[in-house]
């Protein structure tokens, strides 16, 4: 087979998805061109649409085809609390759970200074700002619980409270339906330092 054709090359450009090898690949690949040539047109056609049409919303920098996105222009939203995660995905699984009213804040990332990834890079500029204008009156940070999701969490629970603004962490621990000898001993110190009254 051609090792340098179309066919080869749209294996490669499959590649570029999390979790797809080139065993994979080549599957996509075979079945989109035997089986399913209109899908495979219409996936075409989608992601060129959704790569050149999606931005960021400039008040969330969440994923957005408008320039504000549809929860930062909701009045059915609770404009006064503010959830902090690490990317548009995020922001997706929180509000499909459906039990978040409030607003968001995208960072895009998280700190981490040994990649070059500092304030600037996560938009703290234009939090910041936010948390000056007045309305937010707490700020709940949901980035991840790895090392520089707690580091990413701590700067900007500082940065809330120097502007007066409660700050709050998610609870990290035992999750619903876990027993505990299967959970690992971060997880369980987690959950015991987030112990709350019962
Ligand atoms: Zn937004």
């Amino acid at each position: 087979m051609q090792h340098n054709g179309l066919l080869h090359h749209l294996i490669q450009s499959l590649c570029c998805l999390p979790g797809v090898g080139p065993k994979s690949a080549q599957r996509m690949a075979f079945y989109l061109l035997q089986r399913d040539r209109n899908g495979a047109e219409q996936l075409a056609r989608t992601l060129l649409d959704a790569a050149e049409k999606i931005g960021h919303c400039r008040i969330c920098r969440t994923l957005s085809e408008d320039e504000v996105c549809g929860i930062c222009a909701s009045q059915a939203r609770d404009h006064s609390v503010l959830c902090v995660v690490e990317n548009p995905s995020d922001v997706w699984v929180v509000d499909q759970a459906g039990f978040f009213k409030g607003i968001f804040f995208v960072l895009n990332g998280r700190l981490s200074p040994l990649d070059g990834i500092g304030p600037e890079e996560l938009g703290i500029e234009i939090l910041e700002k936010r948390l000056a204008a007045g309305e937010i009156q707490e700020i709940v940070l949901a980035t991840n619980s790895t090392v520089e999701g707690e580091a990413t969490a701590h700067f900007i629970g500082e940065l809330s409270r120097k502007h007066g603004v409660r700050a709050t962490r998610i609870a990290h621990g035992v999750p619903m339906g876990g027993e505990l000898e299967f959970i690992d001993s971060g997880t369980l110190s987690h959950a015991f330092n987030g112990r709350k009254e019962f």
